[in-house]
């Protein structure tokens, strides 16, 4: 791009937005440029934030006539480097930060309609504020957004009673890279009015269109709640639990969480403030939440009885409920300790693995007969969403072994090749939650079915024939 074209750029952006929400200072720009594991960093002309969908719309028609791309960014709190811009391309990143507007909220309907810019947390809180629930529950629930989380089709941890983002989506106002307004906010349970863009738009990491309004579903809140800690001595006795609870306590169960011993004790070194819950070591610990709309809903009778029959059958070894909000607390911070405790501990990386429930066991122990056999120097760790069938396999490399980048990545690519296809024998999938962004394309490439990937390069090149949204990315 010229010097007068880049300017020229530059006025029409702020004609739109206004001067000072086109940031073009490098020392502003780069918290936008880096995403929040350091692992990418890119360049862009411009960090434009529109306040409202016209915007957005004149924005993205402004970079069509200048050709120049669209990365839209929520709360740059992505796993794969989605909203970072590749280098080769100019670009300018869209940052829906100042489109926190809630547009409604019906209880009587049971939803909200907020603007894509709206952080999770905030959107928890309105809920609650009306006596209703909006389950998506992440760890970055504090700076992520929800269009963000759409993008993303986010997961988290109540996915096993509510489900994931799609589940939780009934409208969606877009903005198409041909710069029309997409208005799909539609508030209905049931709309068979043929192909539903909305699905479209769900986990396309920004490469189909920028979401800037979303229609969501509220639930009851619960108005009882029980969280446990559970050993149980493998993870065959893991999934036998789950089952029995299930049978047991049915819809009751809201979070169903495993952990290895070796990632529960990296969580606690770090933590040294963390009372341990339970004495002695597990192979395994199950982290448990029950909820019930009911008040008077007796959980931890439900519970005891189940666990007493649990502990016969020799599938559980020791249990603590928690009795107060802050042993809760604690035993979730256990959980959500994960990801810091992991970089602490050398250069770690989490893949994001499903297979289907029952294989969940298979697939643990192939992965670690497999890796420790042949990367005897890599250490794994193993925490997920047992319920979802999602494992993530956490490697965590040593420093020193591997300060040379390409060793580290030669290495790193055949781990990744380990736990890719023993996830694809088994019907799984390379990435549960966390997307493909830039860093899982070649992976992607390999593993995905070649018809499934004709199939998204086609809708792609149908509603975005220059490539002009969110490009390197996804395909
Ligand atoms: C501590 C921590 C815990 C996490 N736990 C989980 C977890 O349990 N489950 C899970 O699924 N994820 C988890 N994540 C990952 C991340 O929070 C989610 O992927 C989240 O949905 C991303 O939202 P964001 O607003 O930060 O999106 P960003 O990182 O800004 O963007 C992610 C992708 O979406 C696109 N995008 C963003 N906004 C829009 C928009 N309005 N329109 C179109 N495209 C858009 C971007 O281009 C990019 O491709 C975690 C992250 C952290 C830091």
């Amino acid at each position: 791009v010229s010097a007068s074209d880049r300017n020229s750029f530059l006025s029409r952006l702020a004609e739109i937005v206004g001067a000072r929400n086109v940031v073009v200072n490098a020392a502003d720009m780069e918290p936008f440029l880096v995403d929040w594991r350091k692992r990418y960093r890119g360049k862009a002309l411009a960090i434009v934030q529109p306040a409202t969908t016209q915007e957005v719309a004149s924005v993205v028609r402004a970079c069509h006539a200048a050709e120049v791309s669209v990365v839209p960014q929520g709360g740059n709190t992505g796993m794969c480097g989605g909203a970072i811009p590749n280098d080769a391309i100019p670009s300018i990143v869209l940052s829906l930060s100042r489109m926190k507007r809630i547009r409604d909220v019906d209880p009587l309907n049971d939803t909200i309609t907020v603007d894509a810019g709206c952080l999770l947390a905030q959107i928890q809180q309105v809920a609650a504020g009306v006596d209703r629930l909006f389950p998506m529950s992440l760890g970055s629930e504090g700076s992520c957004q929800i269009g963000g989380n759409v993008a993303t089709n986010a997961g988290g941890t109540a996915v096993l009673r509510y489900g994931t983002m799609r589940d939780l989506v009934l409208g969606i106002e877009a903005v198409l890279p041909s710069g029309e307004i997409w208005n799909g906010l539609t508030r209905l349970r049931k709309d068979n009015t043929g192909y539903d863009l909305r699905h479209l738009l769900v986990g396309s990491e920004g490469t189909l269109g920028v979401i800037t309004g979303v229609v969501l579903k509220l639930f009851p809140r619960p108005k009882s709640s029980l969280t446990s800690l559970i050993a149980v001595p493998s993870i065959e006795a893991a999934l036998a639990l789950l089952t029995k609870l299930r049978a047991d306590c049915g819809e009751r169960i809201t979070m169903f969480e495993v952990m290895s011993l070796n990632e529960f004790d990296l969580v606690l070194a770090g933590q040294p403030d963390l009372p341990r819950p339970l004495g002695g070591d597990s192979p395994w610990y199950v982290f448990l939440e029950l909820t019930d709309p009911l008040a008077t809903a007796n959980l931890n009778e439900a519970l005891e009885t189940s666990l007493a029959a649990a502990f016969e059958d020799g599938i559980v070894t020791d249990a603590v409920t928690a009795t107060s909000l802050t042993q809760a607390e604690n035993i979730w911070r256990i959980r959500h300790g994960v990801t810091e405790a992991n970089m602490r501990a050398g250069i770690s990386v989490s893949h994001d693995t499903a297979v289907p429930v029952s294989s969940v066991p298979d697939f643990v122990n192939r992965v670690d007969d497999e890796i420790s056999r042949r990367f005897p120097d890599v250490s794994v760790y193993y925490v997920g969403h047992l319920g979802d069938g999602n494992i993530h396999v956490v490697a965590i490399f040593p420093r020193d072994d591997y300060a040379d980048p390409d060793h580290f990545a030669a290495t790193l690519a055949e781990v990744n090749a380990v736990v890719d296809e023993i996830a694809t024998s088994l019907g799984g999938s390379i990435s549960a939650e966390h997307g493909i962004g830039q860093s899982n394309r070649r992976r992607l490439a390999a593993f995905k079915e070649p018809l499934a990937l004709d199939f998204m390069r086609s809708l792609k090149a149908m509603l975005d024939p220059t490539n002009i949204m969110n490009p390197g990315k996804v395909i």
